[in-house]
């Protein structure tokens, strides 16, 4: 740190073209930046155990150790954090947001260019992060707005959480994920749209071309489209294979949009990483998602939200039919499917609802019949694992980002408290904190 200081003053006497240089060189020879955070009790995700007075010493943004206070090793110029009266865990994980996009249905969303898409993302990944998700899996979005928006997050030019980006989600001509609002004289197509074999294989390759992290389908119908049934397939199974063969080969996940039973069989039997929504969930297909270890991403507070507030955001009849059938048997159908046993990793759909209440999920998976720490594992370990990104967000260890949360009480007896998180820290940076400190 001193260094740096030190070279950035004799900057200011030398020449310009010099000066690039020597701060290329200081950025590279800084010393490490040391935080240590104090935690009253800490939520161990794994376990489920509340441990007192511990502390994390973190270097560069990564945890170095986790431990009692008493034996912890804090380097003498550590910036030091205390929450003595908090709660602290990992870093909330949402896989599945849609981060350039706001509650707008129908026809209105038909006025927003790309670039206004942009912009409304870099507002919404604020919100997301002081909600205290320091990570999403962004599954679907216009013209790579989300790929522009992680790299803008990466750089440090927006605040937002770590993104893992899809890129236009992938559907079939008048899917779900094609754009049916206008006549064919129009010509207007999804940027994700793509058919037969050859069509997926070209598809994924483009959007891993145009920086995709994670290859997003739409394996049957949905709610918020118009004119396709949401029970009804819509990829073949030979298509969802073709998809899932490239993406793996390249290194890439896949998403799968589900809701009529089939469609989730024949998605999870195609070898895809998760299954969204899972709406009309049946037996044959919960065995044959844990016969693969496929995770089910239910987004279940959506139907709360969107049914209050249809009238007031203008929500066409053609979606809001199809909405009251589709999330009633959601709540029953994803309820057997948790007591059954299949992996569960948390998800929102932020979008259709505003971003920052991601939260508001956990109480409706605790009501559906996971525990609490169930919940607390679904946006932690587990959407950690379905990322691909396991010891590096999800957990407080050695070697781990430092992304963690505070709340108020304990997580693990009432799970609402994350609704109202206190302090947010993203990579050994505090975003939040109303503890004072
Ligand atoms: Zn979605």
């Amino acid at each position: 740190m001193s260094m740096s200081i030190s070279l950035k003053k004799t900057c200011n006497v030398l020449v310009a073209l010099f000066c690039l240089g020597t701060v290329g060189i200081a950025q590279t020879t800084q010393a490490p930046r040391h935080v240590a955070v104090h935690a009253g009790h800490l939520l161990d995700v794994k376990t489920g155990k509340l441990l007192a007075d511990q502390t994390l010493v973190i270097e560069d943004g990564k945890i170095i150790s986790v431990g009692a206070t008493a034996e912890a090793k804090i380097p003498a110029d550590a910036v030091r954090i205390d929450l003595p009266s908090a709660t602290v865990l990992p870093g909330l994980i949402d896989a599945h947001t849609h981060l350039t996009m706001d509650p707008k249905f129908g026809y209105e969303e038909l006025g927003i260019s790309v670039p206004r898409e942009a912009l409304t993302g870099a507002k919404n990944a604020r919100l997301t992060l002081l909600a205290g998700f320091t990570t999403v899996r962004n599954v679907g979005a216009s013209g790579f707005s989300d790929i522009a928006l992680r790299d803008a997050i990466n750089a440090g030019d927006v605040p937002g959480p770590r993104m893992v980006a899809s890129g236009p989600a992938l559907g079939i001509t008048g899917g779900h994920c094609d754009n049916n609002l206008l006549p064919y004289e129009y010509h207007a197509v999804g940027d994700g749209v793509a058919d037969g074999i050859a069509g997926v294989q070209h598809k994924v390759r483009e959007n891993i071309k145009y920086g995709a992290d994670v290859i997003k389908i739409c394996a049957t119908g949905g709610v918020l489209s118009k004119g396709d049934d949401p029970q009804a397939s819509q990829y073949t199974l030979e298509e969802m294979k073709a998809i899932v063969a490239d993406a793996h080969r390249l290194g890439r996940k896949v998403a799968a949009h589900a809701h009529g039973a089939q469609g989730i069989l024949w998605a999870s039997e195609a070898g895809v990483d998760s299954i969204e929504h899972g709406s009309y969930i049946d037996d044959a297909a919960i065995a044959e998602m844990k016969k693969n270890g496929t995770y089910l991403v239910a987004t279940l507070y959506l139907g709360d939200w969107f049914l209050e507030n249809a009238e007031r955001n203008h929500v066409p009849e053609f979606y809001l039919t199809k909405a009251k059938t589709v999330m009633a048997a959601a709540r029953k159908n994803i309820s057997h499917a948790f007591a059954s046993g299949v992996k569960v990793a948390f998800g929102t759909d932020a979008a259709v609802y505003p971003h920052g209440l991601n939260a508001h999920e956990f109480a409706v998976m605790v009501k559906l019949g996971l525990t609490p720490l169930q919940a607390i594992q679904a946006a932690t370990v587990n959407a950690a694992d379905l990322l691909g990104w396991s010891g590096k967000v999800g957990s407080l260890e050695p070697g781990a980002w430092a992304d963690m949360v505070a709340v108020d009480g304990d997580p693990v007896k009432d799970v609402t408290t994350l609704e109202r998180v206190k302090f947010v820290m993203k990579g050994g940076d505090v975003v939040k904190n109303e503890y004072g400190k």
